[in-house]
C-alpha cells in the first residue's frame, strides 16, 4: 500500500545489541511498548536509573546503555523468560492482523484506509507533539485502531520543539522553556522514495514554496506520518514553520494549517495511499478539503460535484464549546494566502469566503470550523451535552433546522485502558475478572468481575499508587534541589511534605480561566478548616500548563501558588510543574478524588476524569462533558446542579458552596469511615461501582467502535 510499508522499523545498525536481544531494536521502534503486557520493563530492568534519566526513552535507552549491563542480561534468565514472552506478545500481535475485531466483521473495508489528521499526538511522555487533551484523544485513538485492526493512517506534525517545558518562579509565574528535539533520540523514522532519496511534499505560500519531508511512527499495527519542515531546501525563515505546536503568530498558524491541510493530502498521495474516508480531528486539517476538491476540479468536475464528492467522504469532530477559543483568520489573510486557489476550484473570492464565514467581534472572519461543517457530511462533537452545545452555535449555518435537527451528533469521548491503567490494577482486575477481560473492555458484563476482588486488596493496590505517586514527587523537587535553581519553598510547594496516609485530591489540566482552578480558593478561611480537621487531613495537588500567549491562565496559576506556599496549609497544598502525560499517569493512579471544576457548559468533553475513573479515583466534577453522562448518584460526586446560568457569578457563588459543602459533609467522612479491620469499606464500595459503571463506557474501544459505525460507515462507499 505504501511506498516503505516493507522497510524494517529501526534504521539498521542503530544499536550495538547483543544477538540474544536484537529484537529491543524492533520493540524500542514501535510505540507498542507503551500500551502492551508490560513491555516497558523489558528496557526497565535493564537500567532502572537509565530508564528515568533518558524520561523513558528506549532509542535513547539502548544508544547510551553500557555493554556490561546488556551482556549481563543476556545471563539472567529471570530477564530473558520476561523478554521472551513480551517478544512473543509482539510477534502475535503484529501477526494477528487477520483476526481482529474488524477483520471479523468489516472485511469488506480492509482495502482502503480512513485518513486520520490531528495537529497533536500525545502518545507517549518522549514525543512530546501533544498539548494536552486533544493530543491525547488522537493518541488513545491510533492505539485503539491498532487494537482493533481499524486501517487507519494517520497525519500530523513532528513539532522539533515540541510543546513548551514548563517552570513556576518562586513567585508563581510560569516560564515557557523550548528544547530542541534530537529526532536520532526518537522512536521517529525517515521516509524516503522508491530512489531512496528523501520523501517531500511542497505547497505554496505567498512569493515561495516550501517542502516538508516525512517521518513515520509506528503504533502497533498503524502508521502515523509526521511533517517537518526543518530542511536544506527550504529558506531558513521556512525551516521553522513546524517548529512550535500552537503558535499566537497568525501567519505562522495559516502557514502551519495549509502545509497540514494540502501537504497532509499530498503526502497520504505521495506515499500510495488512497483513503475512503477522511477524518479531521479539529478544524486545523479543514483545508484538506480545499485540496481534494481542487484534485477533482483539475480533473474535470464542477465546483458542486467537486463539493459533493468531498462532503460524502469526509468526516469532522469539533472539540470546543468556546466560541472565541476558535481557530479562525482575517479575511485578508485568506486572500493573502490563497488567491491563486479561487480560480482552481472555479470560485471567485466571495464564493471561497462564503465556505468558512464568520463574525467575530472583532471582525469577518474565515473560520475552520465553518469550513469543516460545511465540507464533511458526517460531524460530532464530544459528548452528549457538547453535542447539543454544539448545534446551537452552529445552527445558523443551517437555517430554517431547529436546534435539534442541526445535523451534528455526538460520540463521547473515551480513554485507552491500557495506556491509562496502572499495572497492578491490571493483575489485580486479571485474578478476579474473567481472563479475557482485556479483550472484552467495552461489554458491561465483564466488568461486574469488579466486586469479586477482596476490599483488603484493592486498598493494597490504592495505596501503594499513593505513596508512588508521592515518591516520584520527591523524587524530581531531590532532583530539582541538587541544582540550586530552587527555593525552599518552592520545594514545599513540590509536595515534600504530602502525606501518603491523607485523602488526596488532584486537579491537573490546562489552565484556562474557565476551567476555574481557583474555584476551591474561593473561601481561604472555609479551606484551611477543610483541610486541617483534626484526624482527617485533606491534601490538594494542582498542575498543569497555561498557553504561552494566555495571560488571564498565567495569572491563574500565580493565584493558586500563592496560596499553595501559604504555611498555615501546610504544605498540603501543591502544585507541581510540567504536567504532562508521564506526570498526568502517576496523577490519576496515585490520588483518591479527582476534581474539575469546569464553568458548565465549557467543557466539551473532558477526559482526565475517566482516566482516574478506571484505576480506582472517585470522580468529583461539575456535571458537564462526559461527566454529565457518567454520574449515577454512587459513583462519585456532582458538583452543582445539572443547570446553566446567565450569570457567571452566580454560577461560581453557587459551585464552590456546593463544592465545600460536599467536601465537608460526604466526601471526608466517607474516606474516613474506617471499619474494624481499618478498612474504608463504604469507599471501596463506591470505588467498585464507579470501576463498573464507568469502565465499559468511557473507553476508547466503545468510542472507535462507535466512530466507525457512526461517522465512517455512512460515508463509506457500497462494496
Ligand atoms: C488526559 C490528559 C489531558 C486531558 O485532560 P482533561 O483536562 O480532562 O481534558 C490533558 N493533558 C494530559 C497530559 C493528559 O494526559
Amino acid at each position: 500500500m505504501s511506498v516503505n510499508d516493507s522497510s524494517d522499523l529501526a534504521p539498521p545498525n542503530s544499536f550495538d545489541l547483543p544477538r540474544r536481544l536484537r529484537r529491543l531494536a524492533d520493540l524500542a521502534y514501535n510505540l507498542w511498548w507503551t500500551w502492551n503486557s508490560d513491555a516497558d520493563r523489558t528496557f526497565r530492568f535493564l537500567d532502572p536509573e537509565l530508564w528515568e534519566a533518558t524520561y523513558h526513552n528506549p532509542v535513547r535507552l539502548l544508544r547510551s546503555i553500557e555493554r556490561e549491563r546488556l551482556m549481563a542480561a543476556t545471563k539472567d534468565r529471570y530477564y530473558l523468560d520476561f523478554y521472551d514472552n513480551v517478544i512473543q506478545a509482539y510477534d502475535s500481535y503484529m501477526a494477528g492482523g487477520e483476526n481482529t475485531w474488524f477483520a471479523r466483521h468489516h472485511p469488506e473495508h480492509l482495502k482502503q484506509p480512513i485518513a486520520y489528521f490531528s495537529t497533536e499526538f500525545g502518545l507517549h511522555e518522549t514525543l512530546p507533539i501533544y498539548a494536552g487533551g486533544l493530543g491525547v484523544l488522537s493518541g488513545d485513538y491510533l492505539k485503539e485502531a491498532s487494537d482493533l485492526g481499524m486501517p487507519l493512517v494517520s497525519i500530523g506534525f513532528l513539532y522539533t520543539q515540541g510543546y513548551f517545558a514548563q517552570r513556576i518562579t518562586e513567585d508563581g509565574w510560569q516560564e515557557a522553556n523550548y528544547h530542541t528535539l534530537s529526532f536520532s533520540d526518537l522512536p521517529v523514522h525517515p521516509v524516503h522514495d522508491e530512489r531512496g532519496e528523501t520523501l517531500t511534499v511542497s505547497v505554496d505560500l505567498p512569493g515561495r514554496e516550501i517542502s516538508a519531508c516525512l517521518w513515520r511512527v509506528q503504533i502497533g499495527r498503524v502508521a502515523l506520518y509526521l511533517l517537518d519542515t526543518n530542511i536544506e531546501s527550504n529558506q531558513p525563515s521556512d525551516r521553522g514553520l513546524s517548529a512550535r505546536l500552537y503558535t499566537s503568530d497568525m501567519e505562522l498558524r495559516i502557514s502551519q494549517e495549509i502545509l497540514l491541510g494540502l501537504g497532509g493530502v499530498r503526502a497520504l498521495r505521495a506515499l500510495g495511499y488512497n483513503p475512503a474516508v477522511w477524518h479531521m480531528n479539529e478544524g486545523h486539517s479543514a483545508f484538506s478539503t480545499i485540496e481534494r476538491a481542487r484534485e477533482l476540479t483539475a480533473g474535470g468536475c464542477t465546483f458542486q460535484e467537486a463539493l459533493e464528492k468531498v462532503k460524502t467522504s469526509t468526516v469532522f469532530t469539533t472539540h470546543t464549546s468556546v466560541p472565541a477559543g476558535q481557530d479562525e483568520f482575517p479575511l485578508w489573510l485568506i486572500d493573502k494566502y490563497f488567491q491563486p486557489y479561487y480560480s482552481q476550484l472555479n470560485l471567485n473570492r466571495q464564493e471561497f469566503i462564503d465556505l468558512a464565514f464568520n463574525q467575530q467581534h472583532w471582525g469577518d472572519t474565515f473560520s475552520m470550523i465553518v469550513l469543516a461543517l460545511r465540507m464533511s457530511e458526517q460531524r460530532n462533537g464530544v459528548s452528549e451535552l457538547h453535542g447539543h452545545v454544539a448545534r446551537k452555535m452552529w445552527s445558523h449555518l443551517w437555517p430554517g433546522k431547529s436546534i435539534d435537527a442541526v445535523p451534528i451528533q455526538y460520540i463521547t469521548n473515551g480513554i485507552h485502558i491500557g495506556t491509562w491503567i496502572a499495572r497492578r490494577l491490571k493483575h489485580l482486575c486479571s485474578r478476579y475478572m474473567d481472563p479475557d477481560w482485556l479483550e472484552r473492555l467495552d461489554e458491561p458484563e465483564i466488568w461486574d468481575g469488579i466486586e469479586r476482588i477482596p476490599d483488603k486488596d484493592l486498598w493494597e493496590v490504592r495505596r501503594h499508587l499513593k505513596r508512588k505517586l508521592i515518591a516520584y514527587m520527591r523524587e524530581r523537587v531531590r532532583l530539582q534541589w541538587t541544582t540550586a535553581k530552587v527555593q525552599p519553598v518552592q520545594v514545599v510547594a513540590s509536595g515534600v511534605l504530602l502525606d501518603p496516609y491523607a485523602l488526596t485530591i488532584g486537579f491537573a489540566r490546562r489552565f484556562a480561566t474557565y476551567k476555574r482552578a481557583n474555584l476551591l480558593l474561593r473561601d481561604p478561611k472555609r479551606l484551611l478548616e477543610l483541610i486541617n480537621r483534626p484526624g482527617m487531613p485533606v491534601q490538594v495537588i494542582f498542575a498543569g500548563k497555561a498557553h504561552p500567549a494566555d495571560e488571564p491562565g498565567k495569572l491563574l496559576i500565580q493565584e493558586v501558588y500563592r496560596q499553595v506556599k501559604r504555611p498555615e496549609f501546610g504544605g498540603r497544598l501543591v502544585f507541581l510543574e510540567d504536567y504532562d502525560m508521564n506526570l498526568a499517569r502517576y496523577l490519576i493512579q496515585g490520588v483518591d478524588v479527582w476534581l474539575n471544576t469546569p464553568r458548565r457548559p465549557n467543557e466539551a468533553s473532558g477526559t482526565s476524569g475517566q482516566k482516574a475513573a478506571i484505576n480506582g479515583v472517585l470522580n468529583f466534577s461539575v456535571l458537564d462533558g462526559w461527566w454529565l453522562e457518567g454520574y449515577n448518584g454512587r459513583n462519585g460526586w456532582a458538583i452543582g446542579k445539572d443547570q446553566d446560568y446567565e450569570d457567571s457569578e452566580a454560577q461560581d457563588n453557587a459551585d464552590a458552596e456546593s463544592l465545600y459543602q460536599i467536601l465537608e459533609e460526604q466526601i471526608i467522612p466517607l474516606y474516613y469511615d474506617r471499619s474494624a479491620d481499618d478498612l474504608p469499606s463504604e469507599w471501596l464500595g463506591w470505588t467498585k461501582e464507579s470501576i463498573r459503571s464507568l469502565a465499559p463506557h468511557f473507553n476508547m474501544r466503545r468510542m472507535a467502535k462507535e466512530y466507525f459505525s457512526a461517522m465512517y460507515l455512512p460515508a463509506l462507499p457500497e462494496s
